[in-house]
């Protein structure tokens, strides 16, 4: 047997490999309080609860009660409206399955109406349990659902209209009231998508942001999602999935007595499920409380400020739409190469995510900002005005033609594995040392591909990526 400590030791030589998780340096993927307490009173909580399985309310009592404690506080915090009932999932991606899940029925083909901006939880979604998805144009400018072209999109087929609060790449807030109305008029579901938004919007509204109505209190709105590994500050694995009522509910859920074990019956897509992630998210959330969600809300109101402002000062750079929370996608002018100033920001020890360009969303640089970013925005935005300099000195990101070509002339449907080795090697991803420091070239290369080809390539990239050696 290899020594514990060894194994632990070798675990932390794998992670200094990775992103930060804590510092404010990584604007994407981790949510940061800044308060090193939560993280450990996470682990230790799920620690003591890992081994429970909530398979079995029954035999595992306690995650029945951290449970009900977690869709209390959820609901209550948006909307206290009573009737509503929930269930902890695994992930925002795994509230929006269930959502659409609960909503879809016998009724042949069924479809659901969405923004083009929605979350591609829904498209995976829609994928996965065969629905069709009616993509509904949002304005061009401000990026929101527009009411009316939803409300027009809504036809016998629809069980289910999805808007945003906010959306995720450009954090604006769908208007909801609009959308709801529309869906109740049909007599539709409507489920809000606030896994990103649910827990720090309502703590703005407290701090006196001007936040339109987007909660239970609207009439029409039949399910929100609510992340707790994101501003809820938790663990990575929980979410929260709420319903206007168990009726709404009860279509997400399983039980198959149907063969020799146990009954199983499952509220969520998982089966056994760890304790782990729920007792963490039940210990912070109870260490925190409502007062320390105000304070983490009131210093990451404040970088967004801080950042966004500064962002508007750098000549070249412009934030896209309005963004309402804790989001903020910026795009540039012709004179630089977006890819270039993450590649320069990476340099710099920060990780800002490059989102590509989508209908009327130009190529942009998206930001997650949270309570930790609070402190080091005048070095960010140093940082950044550093980046946009050295990527207008760089100039153009130029695709080899001939690779340009070579892309241009694959067809995602029939893509060979020689092909797409011959590509993998051309962008500079073909060699055993993993990925390259430099990712503008890969990107401006993969920004010429057409969306089925871009997941086509990247799905190959990932196959390869897991493959032991
Ligand atoms: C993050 C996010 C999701 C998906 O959540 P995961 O936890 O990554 O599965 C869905 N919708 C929105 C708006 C999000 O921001």
């Amino acid at each position: 047997m290899n020594p514990p400590e060894d194994v632990l030791a070798a675990l932390r030589e794998l992670r200094a490999g990775d992103l930060p998780t804590h510092g404010g340096r990584t604007l994407a993927y981790v949510y940061d309080s800044g308060l090193s307490e939560v993280d450990s009173l996470g682990a230790a909580a799920h620690a003591l609860a890992s081994s429970a399985n909530g398979l079995d309310p029954t035999a595992f009592p306690s995650l029945l009660q951290m449970e009900n404690d977690l869709v209390a506080e959820a609901a209550s915090l948006l909307g206290g409206v009573p009737g509503v009932v929930g269930a902890v999932t695994s992930g925002g991606t795994e509230s929006c399955l269930l959502a659409v899940l609960a909503a879809r029925d016998d009724r042949p083909a069924p479809s659901i109406v969405l923004p083009t901006t929605a979350h591609a939880a829904f498209h995976k979604a829609a994928h996965l349990f065969g629905l069709r998805r009616i993509d509904v144009p949002v304005d061009p400018v401000t990026f929101r659902a527009d009411p009316a072209a939803m409300a027009a999109a809504i036809d016998d087929s629809t069980v289910l209209v999805v808007a945003s609060a906010p959306s995720y790449a450009h954090g604006v807030l769908d208007p909801i009231p609009e959308v709801a109305a529309a869906a109740r008029e049909r007599g539709v579901r409507m489920h809000v998508d606030a896994c990103i938004g649910g827990w720090v919007l309502p703590y703005f509204a407290r701090l006196g942001a001007d936040v339109p109505p987007f909660d239970f209190r609207v009439p029409g709105v039949t399910s929100i999602s609510v992340d707790l590994h994101k501003y809820a500050y938790c663990p990575k694995g929980t979410s929260v999935l709420l319903h206007a009522s168990a009726e709404l509910r009860r279509s997400h859920y399983f039980a198959s007595a149907s063969w020799p074990g146990y009954t199983m019956l499952n509220t969520t897509i998982q089966s056994t499920r760890s304790g782990g992630p729920l007792a963490a998210a039940w210990a912070v959330v109870n260490h925190l409380g409502p007062d320390g969600y105000l304070q983490l809300a009131a210093s990451t109101r404040e970088a967004v400020s801080r950042i966004r402002s500064g962002i508007t000062e750098i000549d070249g750079l412009r934030v896209l739409g309005d963004p309402i929370s804790t989001l903020i996608a910026f795009t540039g002018d012709d004179g630089f190469d977006l890819f270039t100033v993450a590649d320069e920001m990476k340099a710099r020890g920060w990780y800002v995510q490059p989102q590509f360009a989508h209908l009327s969303s130009p190529v942009n640089l998206h930001l997650t900002v949270t309570a930790a970013n609070h402190g080091s925005e005048k070095e960010f935005l140093a940082d950044l005005a550093a980046s946009v300099d050295a990527a207008r000195a760089a100039g153009p990101v130029v695709v080899d033609p001939a690779v340009a070509e070579f892309v241009a002339a694959l067809d995602p449907a029939t893509l060979t594995p020689e092909q797409f080795a011959g590509l993998l090697a051309a962008a500079g991803l073909g060699g055993a040392s993993g990925l390259p420091d430099r990712m503008a070239p890969i990107n401006a290369l993969l920004a010429t591909a057409p969306a089925p080809l871009r997941e086509r390539l990247l799905l190959e990239f990932l196959g390869a990526l897991y493959t032991p050696s």
